[in-house]
């Protein structure tokens, strides 16, 4: 089966809200952008701010973790709290129960099943090389995912993302040459889009990365890398009620 997915964008107000419906599963990705400003907990926004905004692009009790650039995988059990808790993937089956990750650069990975498990996933390249992905995925399976399709949103491309010979190196032994590149002035660097990808084939899982847009080019996402942006872009996915 080949899971594909469908986007709609809103044109009532300016907004980079982009909703995506992993087709064959019970689940919606959204991505924020650097329009709707920090949504994250670093968020400087009043908290009233801050939850009308979160309900306007996912409704529901948001849940995320602190992430801490690892592979850790939280299962969340219906009514359980995450406040607190490390990790750089979330995994639920509960219906209606938005997971969050955020980032500036980092990929951001949405996953569903047709069971109805989600998860949301902070992959940036140490997390991508500690093997977060294939973590999350095993969870998503003791869960009960036969089939999962995925979602990659925007994160730093190879033209912007120089990278070190010793830190290119294990990725490229992990994923393969496709993630070793140039940047647009010649240096090595990593793609980790391809990363991304690699990994995901790897376990059979189906993802489009339609919406995967560099977020150093592009001012309509936050960079650390490109403009030390303090914000975070979101990802969140959400299970039918
Ligand atoms: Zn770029």
């Amino acid at each position: 089966m080949t899971i594909s997915t469908s986007t709609t964008t809103s044109t009532s107000r300016p907004s980079s809200v982009r909703r995506i419906a992993v087709a064959g599963t019970p689940a919606t990705v959204v991505l924020s952008g650097a329009l709707e400003g920090d949504l994250g907990p670093g968020s400087t926004s009043p908290t009233e701010v801050l939850e009308a905004q979160r309900q306007s692009i996912a409704p529901g009790t948001w849940r995320w973790l602190s992430q801490s650039h690892g592979n850790g995988v939280v299962v969340l059990s219906p009514g359980e709290s995450c406040l607190g808790r490390q990790g750089d993937a979330l995994v639920t089956t509960m219906p209606g129960a938005p997971v969050a990750v955020f980032a500036a650069d980092c990929a951001l990975v949405g996953l569903a099943s047709a069971e109805g498990v989600v998860a949301a996933a902070h992959a940036g390249w140490r997390s991508l090389g500690a093997g977060v992905l294939e973590a999350t995925v095993a969870a998503m399976r003791s869960q009960g995912a036969t089939q999962i399709g995925a979602v990659l949103g925007a994160c730093i491309g190879p033209e912007c993302y120089e990278f070190s010979e010793s830190d290119l190196e294990p990725l490229e032994a992990r994923y393969g040459p496709s993630v070793r590149s140039r940047t647009t002035a010649g240096r090595p660097a990593l793609d980790l889009r391809a990363g991304v990808l690699r990994a995901l084939e790897a376990l059979s899982v189906s993802i489009s990365a339609d919406e995967a847009q560099c977020t150093a080019c592009h001012p309509g996402w936050f960079s650390w890398r490109a403009r030390n942006d303090v914000g975070r872009h979101c990802l969140v996915v959400t299970g039918r009620p």
